[in-house]
């Protein structure tokens, strides 16, 4: 029964945020019951017009505390003219952030474009001549069209940064700041970011007008980060892969996302997951976005059921059916842990997080336990016993299954064919037909025996070089103790060699560091912060990565180009 009339019209929700009436519809219509902590604290700041700098982790709801403000401004009939400029740091993002604002301002007909490289631009010019009122762009070439004229910034009145910190780390920080001086000095400006490094607070400084600071803590985030089951794996290098298809054959997550480092790790991952029989697809920045498009919607529709991706392409994806994140690696810096794994537990669902690691990587792990204030369990990588046991349990809950089914006589031929020759299966012919035909269940549902064990390394601490003993039982759970702390700052390039790279590319042909960084970023799927130090000579820069990336970059690079131009790459030697 429904008493609804009965009930005083609460002003509690969307509605006592003061929203206009279109806003709710399409929020009724999405389903948005209640605004989340941030935009419950963000939205009224904005509809005033101050400026904000707003920190939340991701997940918590960013995109329409931004949006519904700005939507909220523009009347149903409003000419298509640019009023809101929201900067992303990647494709995918612009999509998605324009998707999410089309869907918010489906009832005042609000006319939303993605701006990205990778497309071609000429479609680009002949939307924008159309008409818009929001502009979502990557900041390389929002610039572009900028300096075409063929986006004119004068009518806006919010500039939007969105992953702030994601879109410094890959060098735009040059771009932004070039955007936002071409933008009215009376604009609205609003920066949110997952983490508040200094470089944040010095565009904030220059681009904002006594900026409002709002700042959710995790706790206050959502309750859906601590439904997020978090383990770590100790498992060696070479080992990894079967460690990943054993972890992934216990847990059996309906869909997961893998993070790699490389893209060169993708695609090899990818190849190792089919070929254990898992429906894998990669997603990294090598991809078009024809291919990216496909990846995602195979995804979203269940086709693929693993996506190995890159830091950079995977950046602010949001995928409802996601069950897991994997760590194929520790990231190098906490942050970005906390960004992965957001993928998961939105929205109050329950998650996991799985990091694989080796056993010099506790430091990391230590930095990552300290920033979520969060214990990581320490699991064990299922042995060649379990596996087999966990595959003779399917067997058996299958033919069980079976055993209920109501057409068991319709095969009934079949078994008297094969019982009319018992001078062949003997006296117990019965139980060797099921044997036999059991044998072919086990087989057919791909339980293929992987040999080979791993070696338990989770009790082995490089630092003291012996094992702290205990942790036998299978499966042992306990939490995570760090080895030495080496005073190291924080996880970053220097944990691992670095390599210098050569593009014959310097200050006469106008390169800049960002367009160094955001090149190799974008080509490579390392991140920002994987990469430097970078030396802008005359002719020619030298730039340093990871020495286990620097083939992969040289590589990448040299099929791609900077500053529109074909640019030669090779190691660096003096
Ligand atoms: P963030 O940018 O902070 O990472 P998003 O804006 O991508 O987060 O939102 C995460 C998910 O939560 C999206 O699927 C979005 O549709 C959903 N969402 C956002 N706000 C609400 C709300 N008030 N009620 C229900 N779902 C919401
Ligand atoms: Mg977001």
């Amino acid at each position: 029964m429904n008493t609804d009339e009965d009930q005083p019209h609460d002003v509690e929700g969307f509605a006592g945020l003061g929203l206009r009436p279109e806003l709710l519809k399409a929020l009724e219509t999405l389903g948005y019951e209640e605004p989340t902590p941030i935009q419950r604290q963000t939205i009224p700041t904005l509809l005033e017009g101050r400026d904000l700098l707003g920190q939340a982790a991701t997940g918590t709801g960013k995109t329409a505390a931004f949006a519904l403000p700005v939507l909220h401004g523009i009347e149903p009939d409003d000419a298509a003219i640019p009023v809101c400029l929201v900067l992303v740091p990647t494709r995918e993002l612009a999509v998605q952030v324009s998707e999410a604002m089309h869907k918010y301002g489906s009832e005042q007909r609000i006319r939303v474009l993605p701006v990205y490289g990778g497309q071609p631009i000429q479609r680009q010019f002949k939307a924008l001549d159309r008409g818009v009122h929001v502009v979502v762009a990557t900041p390389g070439r929002a610039l572009d069209h900028i300096r075409r004229n063929s986006l004119d910034l004068s009518t806006i009145r919010t500039v939007i940064l969105d992953e702030a910190d994601e879109m410094l780390d890959m060098g735009f920080t040059e771009d932004i700041e070039e955007i936002l001086q071409g933008t009215p000095d009376d604009r609205q400006t609003v920066l949110f970011s997952a983490t508040m490094p200094p470089r944040i607070n010095a565009i904030a400084k220059r681009y904002q007008t006594d900026p409002v600071r709002i700042q959710i803590s995790r706790s206050e985030a959502d309750e859906g980060t601590e439904l997020i089951h978090q383990s770590v794996y100790f498992v060696p290098r070479s080992h990894k892969p079967s460690a990943l298809g054993r972890i992934l054959d216990i847990e059996a997550p309906s869909s997961a996302i893998v993070f790699c480092r490389t893209r060169t790790e993708v695609d090899d991952l990818t190849v190792t997951m089919n070929g254990r029989g898992y429906r894998a697809e990669a997603l990294h920045g090598g991809m078009d976005q024809k291919q990216r498009d496909r990846v995602m919607a195979r995804l979203r529709d269940g086709t693929a059921e693993l996506l190995v991706a890159t830091d950079v392409a995977a950046r602010g994806l949001d995928i409802d059916t996601l069950t897991h994140v994997i760590n194929y690696e520790v990231p190098s810096a906490p942050e970005s842990y906390v960004h992965r794994i957001g993928r998961v537990g939105r929205a109050g669902r329950e998650g996991t997080a799985i990091t694989l690691a080796e056993p010099r990587q506790r430091r990391l792990l230590k930095n990552i336990e300290r920033l979520t204030k969060q214990t990581l369990h320490v699991g064990k990588v299922p042995s060649v016993a379990d596996l087999r046991a966990r595959q003779i349990e399917l067997t058996v809950a299958a033919v069980a299954e079976a055993l209920e089914s109501d057409d068991l006589d319709d095969y009934a031929g079949v078994f008297d064919a094969l019982l009319g020759s018992p001078e062949q299966w003997g006296e117990d012919d019965g139980r060797t037909i099921a044997l036999a035909a059991i044998k072919l269940v086990h087989e057919a549902r791909g339980a293929v025996m992987d040999e080979v064990e791993i070696p338990d390394v989770s009790n082995f601490d490089p630092d003291k070089s012996k094992g702290k003993g205990k942790n036998k039982g299978k499966g042992a759970k306990r939490g995570f103790e760090g080895g030495g702390d080496r005073g190291a700052k924080r996880g970053s390039s220097n944990d691992a060699d670095t390599a210098f790279i050569y593009l014959n590319m310097g200050k006469t042909s106008r390169v800049r560091p960002g367009d160094l960084v955001g090149a190799i970023a974008n080509e490579s799927g390392l991140t920002g912060r994987d990469i430097g130090p970078i030396r802008i000579h005359d002719r020619f820069s030298v730039v340093g990565v990871p020495e286990a990336s620097a083939d992969h970059v040289i590589d990448a690079m040299s099929s791609s180009s900077l500053r529109g131009k074909k640019v030669k790459v090779r190691r660096y030697t003096d």
